[in-house]
Protein backbone atom coordinates (compact mmCIF):
# COMPACT_ATOMS: atom_id res chain seq x y z
CA UNK A 1 0.00 0.00 0.00
CA UNK A 2 1.61 3.24 -0.93
CA UNK A 3 1.79 6.10 1.55
CA UNK A 4 -0.45 8.39 -0.34
CA UNK A 5 -3.38 5.20 0.39
CA UNK A 6 -3.15 6.51 3.94
CA UNK A 7 -7.04 6.31 5.72
CA UNK A 8 -8.82 9.54 4.03
CA UNK A 9 -11.88 10.10 2.98
CA UNK A 10 -11.96 8.47 -0.34
CA UNK A 11 -15.69 9.71 -1.69
CA UNK A 12 -14.93 13.10 -3.81
CA UNK A 13 -18.25 14.82 -2.44
CA UNK A 14 -20.41 17.17 -3.75
CA UNK A 15 -19.60 19.99 -1.39
CA UNK A 16 -16.70 19.22 0.86
CA UNK A 17 -18.17 21.99 3.49
CA UNK A 18 -21.19 19.88 4.24
CA UNK A 19 -20.83 17.35 6.67
CA UNK A 20 -22.98 14.63 5.41
CA UNK A 21 -24.90 12.60 8.06
CA UNK A 22 -24.70 8.82 7.25
CA UNK A 23 -28.02 7.28 6.69
CA UNK A 24 -28.40 4.03 7.94
CA UNK A 25 -31.83 3.04 6.33
CA UNK A 26 -34.92 4.70 4.92
CA UNK A 27 -38.59 3.48 6.02
CA UNK A 28 -41.84 5.20 4.07
CA UNK A 29 -41.49 8.80 4.09
CA UNK A 30 -38.72 8.71 6.68
CA UNK A 31 -35.00 8.61 6.63
CA UNK A 32 -33.30 7.08 9.54
CA UNK A 33 -29.76 7.95 10.81
CA UNK A 34 -26.48 5.38 11.68
CA UNK A 35 -27.20 7.26 15.41
CA UNK A 36 -30.86 6.38 15.34
CA UNK A 37 -32.53 9.70 14.48
CA UNK A 38 -35.67 9.58 12.31
CA UNK A 39 -35.58 12.96 9.55
CA UNK A 40 -38.96 13.13 7.43
CA UNK A 41 -38.01 12.95 3.65
CA UNK A 42 -39.18 16.23 2.63
CA UNK A 43 -37.89 16.38 -0.72
CA UNK A 44 -37.71 12.53 -1.88
CA UNK A 45 -33.96 12.61 -2.41
CA UNK A 46 -34.52 15.26 -4.89
CA UNK A 47 -38.27 14.86 -6.07
CA UNK A 48 -37.21 10.99 -6.53
CA UNK A 49 -38.13 8.31 -3.55
CA UNK A 50 -42.01 8.53 -5.19
CA UNK A 51 -43.18 5.58 -3.18
CA UNK A 52 -41.06 6.13 -0.10
CA UNK A 53 -38.06 4.09 1.15
CA UNK A 54 -37.98 0.43 1.85
CA UNK A 55 -40.68 -1.15 -0.02
CA UNK A 56 -40.01 -4.92 0.07
CA UNK A 57 -42.32 -5.59 -2.79
CA UNK A 58 -39.66 -3.70 -5.04
CA UNK A 59 -37.03 -5.42 -3.16
CA UNK A 60 -38.25 -8.53 -3.20
CA UNK A 61 -39.08 -8.01 -7.23
CA UNK A 62 -35.60 -6.79 -7.75
CA UNK A 63 -33.76 -9.75 -6.13
CA UNK A 64 -35.95 -11.68 -8.65
CA UNK A 65 -35.30 -10.43 -11.61
CA UNK A 66 -31.27 -9.78 -11.32
CA UNK A 67 -31.55 -13.66 -10.41
CA UNK A 68 -33.17 -14.10 -14.22
CA UNK A 69 -31.27 -11.40 -16.29
CA UNK A 70 -29.75 -8.51 -14.93
CA UNK A 71 -28.16 -7.14 -18.00
CA UNK A 72 -28.39 -7.40 -21.87
CA UNK A 73 -27.96 -4.83 -24.52
CA UNK A 74 -30.20 -2.84 -26.39
CA UNK A 75 -28.50 -3.21 -30.01
CA UNK A 76 -28.82 -6.94 -29.53
CA UNK A 77 -31.53 -8.27 -27.31
CA UNK A 78 -35.02 -7.04 -25.78
CA UNK A 79 -36.80 -8.64 -22.28
CA UNK A 80 -39.79 -8.84 -21.34
CA UNK A 81 -39.26 -6.14 -18.35
CA UNK A 82 -38.56 -3.57 -20.92
CA UNK A 83 -41.38 -4.22 -23.05
CA UNK A 84 -43.91 -4.08 -20.17
CA UNK A 85 -41.89 -0.67 -19.02
CA UNK A 86 -42.61 0.81 -22.11
CA UNK A 87 -46.54 -0.13 -22.18
CA UNK A 88 -46.98 0.65 -18.35
CA UNK A 89 -45.53 4.19 -18.97
CA UNK A 90 -47.21 4.85 -22.27
CA UNK A 91 -50.52 4.54 -19.90
CA UNK A 92 -49.68 6.89 -18.69
CA UNK A 93 -48.33 9.52 -21.51
CA UNK A 94 -50.62 11.69 -22.90
CA UNK A 95 -51.72 11.60 -26.58
CA UNK A 96 -50.01 9.68 -28.49
CA UNK A 97 -46.56 9.83 -27.24
CA UNK A 98 -45.95 5.71 -27.43
CA UNK A 99 -42.51 5.44 -28.03
CA UNK A 100 -40.16 5.27 -24.85
CA UNK A 101 -36.05 5.50 -25.20
CA UNK A 102 -35.03 4.38 -22.05
CA UNK A 103 -31.97 5.70 -20.52
CA UNK A 104 -30.17 5.79 -17.29
CA UNK A 105 -31.41 9.42 -15.67
CA UNK A 106 -32.58 12.53 -16.45
CA UNK A 107 -29.52 14.37 -18.54
CA UNK A 108 -29.57 11.63 -20.15
CA UNK A 109 -33.11 11.79 -21.05
CA UNK A 110 -33.09 15.89 -22.19
CA UNK A 111 -29.58 14.89 -23.96
CA UNK A 112 -31.70 11.84 -25.55
CA UNK A 113 -34.96 13.73 -26.69
CA UNK A 114 -32.70 16.96 -28.57
CA UNK A 115 -30.52 14.26 -30.36
CA UNK A 116 -33.91 13.16 -31.57
CA UNK A 117 -35.36 16.04 -32.50
CA UNK A 118 -32.36 16.55 -34.56
CA UNK A 119 -32.70 13.62 -36.29
CA UNK A 120 -36.33 14.27 -36.63
CA UNK A 121 -35.75 16.87 -39.30
CA UNK A 122 -32.57 15.31 -40.48
CA UNK A 123 -34.96 12.02 -41.52
CA UNK A 124 -37.46 14.33 -42.49
CA UNK A 125 -35.91 16.98 -44.63
CA UNK A 126 -32.79 15.60 -45.84
CA UNK A 127 -29.12 15.91 -44.45
CA UNK A 128 -28.73 19.68 -45.06
CA UNK A 129 -31.85 20.74 -42.25
CA UNK A 130 -30.82 23.61 -40.56
CA UNK A 131 -33.22 23.19 -38.14
CA UNK A 132 -30.75 22.28 -35.01
CA UNK A 133 -31.44 24.99 -32.09
CA UNK A 134 -33.20 24.80 -29.26
CA UNK A 135 -34.65 27.44 -27.40
CA UNK A 136 -34.24 27.32 -23.70
CA UNK A 137 -35.03 29.27 -20.50
CA UNK A 138 -33.00 31.42 -17.82
CA UNK A 139 -34.12 30.17 -13.96
CA UNK A 140 -34.35 26.26 -15.40
CA UNK A 141 -32.81 23.18 -14.73
CA UNK A 142 -32.58 20.24 -17.66
CA UNK A 143 -29.03 18.43 -16.19
CA UNK A 144 -25.53 18.51 -15.69
CA UNK A 145 -24.03 16.72 -18.92
CA UNK A 146 -22.63 19.28 -21.26
CA UNK A 147 -25.92 19.42 -24.36
CA UNK A 148 -28.36 19.74 -20.55
CA UNK A 149 -25.98 22.44 -18.93
CA UNK A 150 -26.57 24.16 -22.42
CA UNK A 151 -29.99 24.26 -22.16
CA UNK A 152 -30.08 24.70 -17.88
CA UNK A 153 -30.47 28.31 -17.31
CA UNK A 154 -28.95 28.62 -13.80
CA UNK A 155 -25.81 30.72 -14.24
CA UNK A 156 -24.01 29.56 -11.21
CA UNK A 157 -24.61 25.51 -12.49
CA UNK A 158 -22.98 26.86 -16.28
CA UNK A 159 -20.35 30.25 -15.18
CA UNK A 160 -17.20 28.02 -15.92
CA UNK A 161 -18.62 25.53 -18.21
CA UNK A 162 -19.44 28.10 -20.62
CA UNK A 163 -16.71 27.83 -22.93
CA UNK A 164 -17.74 24.55 -23.48
CA UNK A 165 -21.42 24.92 -23.99
CA UNK A 166 -23.89 25.53 -27.06
CA UNK A 167 -25.22 28.86 -26.92
CA UNK A 168 -29.03 27.92 -26.98
CA UNK A 169 -30.99 31.09 -27.15
CA UNK A 170 -32.67 31.87 -23.78
CA UNK A 171 -35.99 33.40 -23.05
CA UNK A 172 -37.34 34.29 -19.50
CA UNK A 173 -39.07 31.93 -17.50
CA UNK A 174 -42.94 32.09 -16.27
CA UNK A 175 -41.72 33.55 -13.20
CA UNK A 176 -44.24 35.45 -11.94
CA UNK A 177 -43.43 36.96 -8.36
CA UNK A 178 -40.25 38.39 -10.55
CA UNK A 179 -41.18 38.96 -13.54
CA UNK A 180 -39.62 41.00 -15.98
CA UNK A 181 -42.88 42.87 -17.08
CA UNK A 182 -44.21 43.79 -14.05
CA UNK A 183 -47.30 41.67 -14.94
CA UNK A 184 -50.09 41.78 -12.42
CA UNK A 185 -51.34 38.47 -12.81
CA UNK A 186 -50.34 34.89 -13.27
CA UNK A 187 -52.29 34.81 -16.48
CA UNK A 188 -50.59 38.05 -17.51
CA UNK A 189 -47.15 37.07 -17.01
CA UNK A 190 -47.63 33.56 -18.58
CA UNK A 191 -49.06 35.28 -21.98
CA UNK A 192 -46.07 37.45 -21.84
CA UNK A 193 -43.55 34.24 -21.51
CA UNK A 194 -45.43 32.57 -24.49
CA UNK A 195 -44.94 35.89 -26.44
CA UNK A 196 -41.45 35.35 -26.28
CA UNK A 197 -41.11 32.21 -27.81
CA UNK A 198 -42.75 33.77 -31.00
CA UNK A 199 -40.54 36.79 -30.44
CA UNK A 200 -37.21 34.51 -29.93
CA UNK A 201 -38.24 32.07 -33.04
CA UNK A 202 -38.79 34.91 -35.73
CA UNK A 203 -35.92 36.31 -34.43
CA UNK A 204 -33.41 33.02 -34.54
CA UNK A 205 -35.44 32.39 -38.01
CA UNK A 206 -38.18 29.61 -37.48
CA UNK A 207 -35.86 27.58 -40.09
CA UNK A 208 -32.76 27.09 -37.63
CA UNK A 209 -34.78 26.35 -34.45
CA UNK A 210 -35.55 22.07 -33.87
CA UNK A 211 -37.03 22.56 -30.58
CA UNK A 212 -38.06 24.59 -27.29
CA UNK A 213 -38.03 22.59 -24.16
CA UNK A 214 -39.34 23.66 -20.75
CA UNK A 215 -40.32 22.45 -17.26
CA UNK A 216 -44.30 21.94 -16.76
CA UNK A 217 -43.30 23.24 -12.97
CA UNK A 218 -39.89 24.19 -12.18
CA UNK A 219 -38.16 22.06 -10.08
CA UNK A 220 -34.48 23.26 -8.80
CA UNK A 221 -33.58 26.33 -10.63
CA UNK A 222 -36.95 27.84 -8.66
CA UNK A 223 -38.80 25.38 -7.62
CA UNK A 224 -42.51 25.59 -7.70
CA UNK A 225 -42.70 27.99 -10.56
CA UNK A 226 -45.35 27.08 -12.85
CA UNK A 227 -47.65 29.16 -15.48
CA UNK A 228 -51.06 29.43 -16.04
CA UNK A 229 -52.66 26.91 -18.29
CA UNK A 230 -52.66 29.75 -21.19
CA UNK A 231 -48.99 29.70 -21.59
CA UNK A 232 -49.30 25.67 -22.61
CA UNK A 233 -52.07 26.80 -24.93
CA UNK A 234 -50.44 29.89 -26.81
CA UNK A 235 -47.11 27.52 -26.76
CA UNK A 236 -48.15 24.30 -28.11
CA UNK A 237 -50.20 26.50 -31.04
CA UNK A 238 -46.84 28.61 -31.28
CA UNK A 239 -44.63 25.62 -31.97
CA UNK A 240 -47.31 23.85 -34.48
CA UNK A 241 -46.76 27.13 -36.21
CA UNK A 242 -43.55 27.11 -36.46
CA UNK A 243 -42.27 23.86 -37.24
CA UNK A 244 -40.54 23.40 -33.89
CA UNK A 245 -41.34 20.65 -31.15
CA UNK A 246 -42.46 20.93 -27.84
CA UNK A 247 -39.92 18.74 -25.32
CA UNK A 248 -41.63 19.13 -21.67
CA UNK A 249 -38.94 17.98 -19.10
CA UNK A 250 -40.50 16.09 -16.53
CA UNK A 251 -37.74 14.35 -14.99
CA UNK A 252 -39.11 16.41 -11.53
CA UNK A 253 -42.92 16.78 -12.01
CA UNK A 254 -43.86 13.40 -13.67
CA UNK A 255 -45.05 9.91 -12.50
CA UNK A 256 -47.71 11.37 -9.56
CA UNK A 257 -45.81 14.07 -8.41
CA UNK A 258 -48.25 16.68 -9.01
CA UNK A 259 -51.10 14.76 -8.34
CA UNK A 260 -51.46 13.95 -12.11
CA UNK A 261 -49.92 11.12 -13.85
CA UNK A 262 -47.80 13.99 -15.73
CA UNK A 263 -47.94 17.52 -15.06
CA UNK A 264 -48.79 18.30 -18.85
CA UNK A 265 -52.16 16.94 -17.36
CA UNK A 266 -52.53 19.86 -15.50
CA UNK A 267 -52.70 22.13 -19.22
CA UNK A 268 -54.26 19.49 -21.05
CA UNK A 269 -50.96 19.94 -23.24
CA UNK A 270 -49.58 17.13 -25.65
CA UNK A 271 -46.36 17.72 -26.22
CA UNK A 272 -44.33 16.42 -28.87
CA UNK A 273 -41.17 14.90 -26.42
CA UNK A 274 -41.69 13.84 -23.18
CA UNK A 275 -38.24 13.60 -20.98
CA UNK A 276 -38.66 11.67 -17.39
CA UNK A 277 -36.52 9.83 -14.87
CA UNK A 278 -36.54 10.35 -11.03
CA UNK A 279 -39.98 9.40 -9.98
CA UNK A 280 -40.15 6.84 -12.65
CA UNK A 281 -38.25 4.19 -10.07
CA UNK A 282 -38.60 5.89 -7.10
CA UNK A 283 -35.13 5.91 -7.05
CA UNK A 284 -35.05 2.24 -6.63
CA UNK A 285 -32.54 2.05 -9.44
CA UNK A 286 -31.56 4.23 -12.02
CA UNK A 287 -33.40 5.40 -15.11
CA UNK A 288 -35.24 7.78 -17.32
CA UNK A 289 -36.51 7.95 -20.87
CA UNK A 290 -37.72 9.90 -23.64
CA UNK A 291 -41.16 9.33 -25.17
CA UNK A 292 -41.72 11.06 -28.24
CA UNK A 293 -44.95 11.02 -30.30
CA UNK A 294 -45.81 8.48 -33.29
CA UNK A 295 -44.99 11.34 -36.06
CA UNK A 296 -40.89 11.16 -34.28
CA UNK A 297 -41.04 7.44 -34.31
CA UNK A 298 -42.26 7.11 -37.63
CA UNK A 299 -40.22 9.64 -39.27
CA UNK A 300 -36.74 7.97 -38.02
CA UNK A 301 -37.62 4.46 -37.18
CA UNK A 302 -40.17 3.41 -40.11
CA UNK A 303 -39.68 6.08 -42.80
CA UNK A 304 -36.29 7.11 -42.21
CA UNK A 305 -33.22 5.45 -41.12
CA UNK A 306 -35.01 3.08 -38.91
CA UNK A 307 -31.83 4.06 -36.69
CA UNK A 308 -31.48 6.45 -33.98
CA UNK A 309 -27.99 7.15 -34.08
CA UNK A 310 -27.62 7.41 -30.20
CA UNK A 311 -27.21 4.76 -27.28
CA UNK A 312 -25.95 4.34 -23.92
CA UNK A 313 -24.87 1.14 -22.17
CA UNK A 314 -27.76 1.13 -19.22
CA UNK A 315 -30.20 1.89 -21.99
CA UNK A 316 -32.93 -0.49 -21.76
CA UNK A 317 -31.30 -1.50 -18.73
CA UNK A 318 -33.67 -4.72 -18.06
CA UNK A 319 -33.33 -5.11 -14.08
CA UNK A 320 -33.96 -1.04 -14.13
CA UNK A 321 -36.93 -1.17 -16.36
CA UNK A 322 -38.26 -4.04 -14.49
CA UNK A 323 -37.88 -2.13 -11.42
CA UNK A 324 -39.59 0.67 -12.70
CA UNK A 325 -42.63 -1.19 -14.19
CA UNK A 326 -42.94 -2.29 -10.63
CA UNK A 327 -42.72 1.11 -9.13
CA UNK A 328 -45.53 2.45 -11.49
CA UNK A 329 -47.47 -0.67 -10.84
CA UNK A 330 -47.62 -0.33 -7.15
CA UNK A 331 -48.46 3.36 -7.72
CA UNK A 332 -51.61 2.56 -9.84
CA UNK A 333 -52.49 -0.76 -7.53
CA UNK A 334 -52.67 1.77 -4.64
CA UNK A 335 -53.65 5.10 -5.91
CA UNK A 336 -51.09 7.20 -5.12
CA UNK A 337 -51.66 9.54 -7.93
CA UNK A 338 -55.17 10.57 -6.09
CA UNK A 339 -53.14 10.46 -2.65
CA UNK A 340 -50.41 13.32 -4.22
CA UNK A 341 -53.48 15.09 -5.02
CA UNK A 342 -55.35 14.97 -2.09
CA UNK A 343 -52.72 15.28 0.17
CA UNK A 344 -51.05 18.41 -2.00
CA UNK A 345 -54.24 20.10 -1.95
CA UNK A 346 -53.66 19.73 2.11
CA UNK A 347 -50.07 20.68 2.60
CA UNK A 348 -50.35 23.48 -0.10
CA UNK A 349 -53.56 25.00 2.29
CA UNK A 350 -51.05 23.96 5.56
CA UNK A 351 -48.41 25.80 3.53
CA UNK A 352 -50.03 29.25 3.48
CA UNK A 353 -49.62 29.26 7.29
CA UNK A 354 -46.09 30.44 6.45
CA UNK A 355 -46.60 33.59 4.89
CA UNK A 356 -46.96 34.88 8.98
CA UNK A 357 -42.95 34.73 8.88
CA UNK A 358 -41.45 37.90 7.90
CA UNK A 359 -38.35 35.90 5.15
CA UNK A 360 -41.40 34.00 3.68
CA UNK A 361 -42.15 35.87 0.56
CA UNK A 362 -43.17 33.21 -2.25
CA UNK A 363 -45.02 29.57 -1.80
CA UNK A 364 -46.20 28.03 -5.50
CA UNK A 365 -46.06 24.77 -6.80
CA UNK A 366 -48.25 22.41 -7.74
CA UNK A 367 -50.08 18.91 -5.82
CA UNK A 368 -46.63 17.94 -3.89
CA UNK A 369 -44.04 19.88 -5.33
CA UNK A 370 -43.77 22.74 -3.66
CA UNK A 371 -41.53 25.61 -3.22
CA UNK A 372 -40.88 28.58 -0.62
CA UNK A 373 -38.38 31.65 -1.61
CA UNK A 374 -37.33 33.62 1.15
CA UNK A 375 -36.69 37.23 1.31
CA UNK A 376 -35.62 40.25 3.74
CA UNK A 377 -38.07 42.17 3.21
CA UNK A 378 -41.65 41.21 1.78
CA UNK A 379 -42.91 44.48 0.21
CA UNK A 380 -39.77 44.97 -1.95
CA UNK A 381 -38.68 41.30 -2.16
CA UNK A 382 -35.01 42.18 -1.01
CA UNK A 383 -33.27 38.81 -0.97
CA UNK A 384 -30.83 38.45 1.73
CA UNK A 385 -27.23 38.98 0.92
CA UNK A 386 -26.13 35.12 -0.34
CA UNK A 387 -23.28 35.83 1.94
CA UNK A 388 -25.66 35.67 5.23
CA UNK A 389 -26.54 32.01 3.81
CA UNK A 390 -30.22 31.82 4.38
CA UNK A 391 -30.60 28.86 2.62
CA UNK A 392 -27.54 27.04 4.47
CA UNK A 393 -29.68 27.80 7.95
CA UNK A 394 -33.01 26.81 7.23
CA UNK A 395 -31.78 23.77 6.01
CA UNK A 396 -29.55 23.03 9.15
CA UNK A 397 -32.55 24.30 11.04
CA UNK A 398 -34.83 21.75 9.49
CA UNK A 399 -32.64 19.03 9.98
CA UNK A 400 -32.74 20.02 13.87
CA UNK A 401 -36.15 19.73 13.63
CA UNK A 402 -36.21 16.31 12.17
CA UNK A 403 -37.27 16.73 8.29
CA UNK A 404 -35.06 16.92 4.90
CA UNK A 405 -35.47 19.64 2.38
CA UNK A 406 -33.93 20.08 -0.87
CA UNK A 407 -32.03 23.52 -1.85
CA UNK A 408 -33.43 25.39 -5.10
CA UNK A 409 -31.48 26.93 -7.21
CA UNK A 410 -30.99 30.56 -5.30
CA UNK A 411 -29.33 33.15 -7.11
CA UNK A 412 -25.39 33.97 -7.94
CA UNK A 413 -25.94 37.53 -8.20
CA UNK A 414 -28.47 38.37 -5.37
CA UNK A 415 -30.98 38.71 -7.79
CA UNK A 416 -33.87 36.35 -6.28
CA UNK A 417 -34.42 34.94 -2.92
CA UNK A 418 -33.15 31.45 -1.25
CA UNK A 419 -35.35 29.21 -2.10
CA UNK A 420 -36.53 25.59 -1.40
CA UNK A 421 -38.30 21.93 -2.58
CA UNK A 422 -40.52 20.66 -0.64
CA UNK A 423 -41.69 17.21 -2.00
CA UNK A 424 -42.06 14.33 0.14
CA UNK A 425 -42.96 10.70 -1.13
CA UNK A 426 -46.69 10.39 -2.75
CA UNK A 427 -47.42 7.81 -0.51
CA UNK A 428 -47.73 10.58 2.88
CA UNK A 429 -49.99 10.57 4.87
CA UNK A 430 -52.32 13.64 6.76
CA UNK A 431 -50.57 12.89 9.65
CA UNK A 432 -47.61 13.05 8.08
CA UNK A 433 -48.29 16.10 6.61
CA UNK A 434 -49.10 17.39 9.87
CA UNK A 435 -45.61 16.18 11.24
CA UNK A 436 -43.80 18.07 8.35
CA UNK A 437 -45.37 20.93 8.74
CA UNK A 438 -44.41 21.03 12.65
CA UNK A 439 -41.08 20.44 11.54
CA UNK A 440 -41.32 23.58 9.52
CA UNK A 441 -42.74 25.98 11.62
CA UNK A 442 -39.51 25.15 13.83
CA UNK A 443 -37.24 25.24 11.41
CA UNK A 444 -38.25 29.13 9.96
CA UNK A 445 -38.95 30.26 13.65
CA UNK A 446 -35.25 29.79 13.86
CA UNK A 447 -33.80 30.93 10.49
CA UNK A 448 -35.86 34.07 11.36
CA UNK A 449 -34.00 34.77 14.80
CA UNK A 450 -31.00 33.89 13.50
CA UNK A 451 -30.88 36.30 10.74
CA UNK A 452 -33.33 39.55 11.70
N1 LIG B 1 -34.42 17.92 -15.79
C1 LIG B 1 -35.02 18.31 -14.65
C2 LIG B 1 -36.30 19.09 -14.73
C3 LIG B 1 -34.47 18.01 -13.41
O1 LIG B 1 -35.07 18.42 -12.28
C4 LIG B 1 -33.26 17.27 -13.38
C5 LIG B 1 -32.62 16.95 -12.09
O2 LIG B 1 -32.93 17.48 -11.05
C6 LIG B 1 -32.67 16.89 -14.59
C7 LIG B 1 -33.28 17.21 -15.77
C8 LIG B 1 -31.38 16.11 -14.59
O3 LIG B 1 -31.60 14.84 -14.06
P1 LIG B 1 -30.40 13.95 -13.50
O4 LIG B 1 -29.90 14.63 -12.29
O5 LIG B 1 -31.04 12.62 -13.25
O6 LIG B 1 -29.38 13.86 -14.58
Amino acid sequence: MSQNKAPKNHVFYRNQNWKYPRIERGEGVYLVGEDGRRYIDACSGSAVANIGHGNKEVAAFAKEQMERVAFTHLSRWTVDTIEKCAEKVCQWTPGDLNHVYFVSGGSESTETAIKMARQYFVERDGKDSPKWKVITKWNSFHGNTLGALSMTGIPGRRQIYEPMLIDFPKIPQFYHYRNPWNAATLEETSRLAAQALETEILKQGAASVAAFITEPVVGSAIPGVHPDKIYFDMVREICTKYDVLLIMDEVMAGFGRTGKHFASDHYQVVPDIITCAKGMSSGYTPIGAAVCNEEIFDTIMVKGSGNFIHGHTYASNPLSCGIAWKVLEIIEREGYVANADLQGAYFGKRLEELYRYPIVGDIRGKGLMMGIEFVKEKTSKEPFDTAVNCKGKFTINCLDAGLVPYPGGGSVDGSRGDDTLLAPPITITREEVDELMEGLHTAIAKTCEELL
